[in-house]
């Protein structure tokens, strides 16, 4: 009997530390109390903010980089990779007003809408990449089916005169953006191309290398493996 007591006590002691050490079932943050922050987060400016830092610190190395290679007698093909949603373009109102939920179908039925608005120094650095003669090449989760609407929508929202447009297969199977991303900029490469930055935002968008820089931007809305 006293035997199995020391032993109950050792069990329990043993869970107690192991508990104080690693908590296993921590309360996670409030999920309406996220959702307030994220709004807060955008609605505040900062959200802006700081997609403006990043995107001015592409803009002015891409230019720079660019200057320096077109003093070159002979010029290097010099291209940009860019994202488009939340990258290029905006897809804010439509998540909000669905308080950052919805399922696929909706989604595409934004995407057939065609009308989100560009990210604004997004479309700045854009113009300047081209004015500097660098190819602009977008590489987006977006699928095939969907390039009509895709194209429409960013000349609507002031993007011309773009490289290429590179969309996932309709039946792609892999779990993760990844693989298709890096074959695009391979692909790109493979053309003679120097990727001298890759843009986005989510990491999912920069994985693999194929670009001198990357420059990931702020998501707080949603997450692409
Ligand atoms: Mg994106």
């Amino acid at each position: 009997m006293k035997h199995r007591h020391v032993i109950s006590y050792a069990l329990f002691a043993t869970l107690t530390i192991f508990a104080w050490q690693k908590p296993i079932f921590a309360e996670p943050p409030n999920l309406s109390q996220l959702l307030l922050e994220v709004k807060t987060y955008h609605d505040s400016g900062g959200y802006d903010q700081d997609l403006c830092v990043i995107i001015k610190a592409a803009d002015d190395f891409i230019v720079r980089r660019a200057q320096a290679n077109n003093q070159h007698a002979k010029p290097k093909k010099l291209a940009i990779v860019l994202d488009i949603d939340e990258t290029s373009l905006s897809n804010y109102k439509r998540m909000e007003a669905r308080n950052f939920t919805g399922s696929k179908h909706q989604w595409k039925k934004d995407v057939f809408a065609a009308d989100a608005p560009a990210i604004k120094p997004m479309l700045i650095l854009y113009k300047d990449a081209i004015a500097h003669n660098v190819s602009v090449f977008f590489v987006t989760g977006r699928h095939e089916s969907e390039r009509v609407p895709t194209s429409q929508n960013l000349a609507a929202a002031g993007y011309q005169g773009w490289s290429a447009i590179y969309l996932k297969p309709d039946d792609y199977k892999e779990n993760s953006a990844i693989p298709f991303k890096l074959h695009a900029r391979e692909s790109i490469e493979k053309q003679g191309y120097i990727i001298i930055a890759s843009i986005g935002d989510q990491n999912s968008d920069l994985a693999g290398g194929h670009a001198e820089k990357t420059f990931k931007l702020p998501n707080p809305y949603y997450y692409i493996p």
